[in-house]
């Protein structure tokens, strides 16, 4: 018997669609990539629950004709290439003819266009990929194309799409992304009937940056000094090392002038940073790549989004200097100006908290803010010479700190804190506790310990986390899609202590703080939240909420416990190390970072040869 069978070509199509067409944020980058080849100055942009029920893009291009609008959802269908060796020296995005009719097979799709020299356009409607009428109308200049119900006809992709938060935030990540590049286009999106970004023409991408992201970002914003070398440019903008969000979300890289995600980039360009940056922050970025086209394959991937480079460490090399560079002679700059790097980092100002004042002393903590929280301008001059220094060094301290973590990983032992210690010796460097033990020198990392001790402590009471309400509720302005994505979350975030309410489309309004949260800053633990959220975009509800819990708890205790820096009296280093032999889990903090680390007396002896 015959098993095998050819799928019909509307069966193979929509199988095929899969590739270029999973969620809306793929027919979004499709529309808008099309409407900029149609040489578009405005492009307007309309979603209704994420882009899956509505999806319309609207331009001013060149527009089509009858003929040509019926023919363009063929697939293969396209204006752009005629033979395959156009592809080294294509100057648009699309080429390969499939976007519009992936899309006519998986949706209801309108599209309404007209010509320069027309005296009338044309309205079309496809379902299922069919040709369902055509209509002559008025319509003005451009091209418009709706996309309604996506995947309606196709339960089985249908289901893999995520929540509207999720799917509206990807759509507006990749709006951001092109709007930020293209700067003589004027840009407008629009979520479910309100208009969030109204973007006209500017002359810079940092007026550009201006009207897409926050007044916080912008404000950091440092033009990256053009740099050239082997016929490739690199320009665009950096962040300067004080500002830091919590993902890697707002590093745009565009290869003559395409959108690409490489991971490469974005390290090549945090090598830049060397350690300027604490773990686990990341500056924003747009930068723009001009490369010879034949130097780049675009077309390794359905989505074009994957670049591969014919010489790769070139480009990346290339990033890393323009980063350095442009700190180099930012910093000489400040350094002969006498004006000094802001080092309220993160952004301090929204860090004011107005406790009431009882509930404040009930809080036991070990820490001694005030000391910790006065910078002195000498100590201001010290840190610029030594970002100075951090620049110059750069390749040997990138490398540096993890190889120091892995050995440090490597050498704690087991079991180092029980009742083996004797003697508290002090607090070494208001960062360790050093003590003596049977078998050498421990030191103790009191963040890493404090951590730990609160980290297990909320495991076992993280449903009753006590809280106290602001003096002063903090506003939070947040772009509505991160709104949108954290609002689900308002609860869990309510039962550990943080009462949070929406206040405006971009804004909400933190009412209460857990007790232990004294002087931390709420805002700076919602934007980590909203970065893990986009992280674990791909997760299922119940995993998602498994994790973030997790990762709540692990925050929360490294938001509260004491940091390096802070002065402990005697009795607060005892109650530390009472309150870790106590504990599960010692060992290490519950990032994993070890918590204490010994020096054996034999390699003291032997040092000082009193042992060979
Ligand atoms: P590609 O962009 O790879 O050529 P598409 O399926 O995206 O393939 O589009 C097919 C053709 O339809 C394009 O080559 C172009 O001629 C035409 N087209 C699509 N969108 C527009 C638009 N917004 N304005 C003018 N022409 C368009
Ligand atoms: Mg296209």
């Amino acid at each position: 018997m015959n098993i095998i069978k050819k799928l019909s070509l509307e069966e193979a199509q929509k199988i095929a669609a899969g590739e270029v067409v999973e969620r809306p944020a793929n027919i979004l980058k499709e529309l808008i990539e099309n409407s900029l080849d149609a040489g578009a100055t405005k492009i307007t942009i309309k979603l209704c629950d994420g882009g899956k029920t509505l999806l319309q893009v609207v331009d001013n291009g060149c527009g089509m004709s009858k003929e040509d609008a019926i023919l363009s959802v063929q697939r293969y269908a396209t204006s752009k290439i005629t033979k395959l060796d156009d592809l080294q020296t294509l100057a648009t995005y699309g080429f390969r003819g499939e976007a519009l009719a992936s899309i006519c097979s998986v949706a209801m799709v309108e599209i309404v266009t007209q010509q320069h020299d027309a005296l009338q356009g044309t309205a079309l409607r496809f379902v299922d990929g069919n040709l369902e009428s055509v209509k002559s109308i008025g319509f003005g200049v451009g091209t418009s194309i709706t996309i309604h119900n996506l995947f309606d006809s196709i339960p089985a992709r249908k289901k893999f799409l995520k929540t509207t938060a999720t799917e509206w935030n990807q759509c507006s990540q990749l709006f951001k992304a092109y709007a930020a590049q293209k700067t003589a286009i004027h840009w407008i999106l629009e979520h479910d009937g309100i208009i969030l970004y109204n973007c006209p023409v500017v002359n810079s991408l940092v007026d550009r940056a201006a009207q897409l992201f926050d007044a916080n970002l912008t404000s950091h914003i440092i033009p990256l000094e053009q740099t050239k070398s082997d016929g490739i440019i690199v320009e665009g903008f950096i962040t300067q090392s004080t500002y830091g969000r919590y993902d890697r979300n707002t590093l745009y890289f565009f290869v003559n002038g395409r959108w690409v995600k490489n991971y490469q980039l974005a390290t090549a360009l945090l090598k830049g940073y060397g350690n300027m940056l604490p773990t686990g922050r990341y500056p924003a970025a747009v930068i723009l790549l001009t490369i010879d086209p034949c130097d780049v394959d675009i077309n390794v991937h359905p989505k074009k989004e994957e670049v591969l480079f014919l010489h790769p460490k070139r480009v990346f090399n290339l990033i890393t200097d323009a980063v350095q560079k442009t700190f180099e002679l930012n910093l000489s700059q400040k350094i002969t100006t006498g004006r000094f790097p802001d080092l309220s980092y993160p952004d301090q100002t929204h860090n004011t908290f107005n406790f009431q004042p009882v509930l404040q002393e009930q809080v036991s903590g070990y820490s001694d803010y005030t000391q910790h929280e006065q910078i002195k301008s000498n100590e201001l001059l010290l840190d610029v010479f030594k970002d100075f220094d951090e620049i110059k060094n750069i390749t040997r301290q990138d490398v540096l700190p993890e190889k120091q973590q892995e050995r440090a990983l490597e050498e704690v032992q087991e079991f180092l804190i029980t009742d083996n210690y004797s003697n508290l010796i002090g607090q070494f460097n208001k960062t360790y506790l050093l003590l003596e033990h049977q078998d050498g020198l421990l030191m103790i990392d009191q963040h890493a310990a404090h951590e730990r001790i609160l980290y297990e402590r909320f495991l076992k009471n993280f449903d009753e986390v006590a809280c106290v309400a602001l003096l002063f509720p903090e506003i939070v302005s947040l772009p509505s899609d991160e709104l949108a994505l954290l609002m689900p979350w308002f609860m869990l975030l309510k039962q550990q202590g943080i009462e949070i309410e929406c206040f405006s489309e971009s804004s909400l309004i933190i009412r209460t703080t857990p007790v232990f949260f004294k002087n931390q800053s709420v805002r700076e633990l919602l934007l980590e939240i909203v970065s893990w959220l986009k992280d674990y975009a791909a997760l299922e509800r119940q995993e998602l909420f498994k994790r973030l819990t997790e990762k709540l708890r692990a925050q929360m205790a490294c938001k509260a416990a004491v940091k390096a820096g802070d002065a402990l009296s005697r009795e607060q280093q005892e109650q530390l190390l009472h309150d870790l032999t106590q504990v599960n889990n010692r060992s290490t903090c519950p990032h994993g970072r070890p918590t204490s680390w010994i020096v054996p007396l034999y390699d003291i002896e032997k040092k000082f040869k009193r042992k060979i």
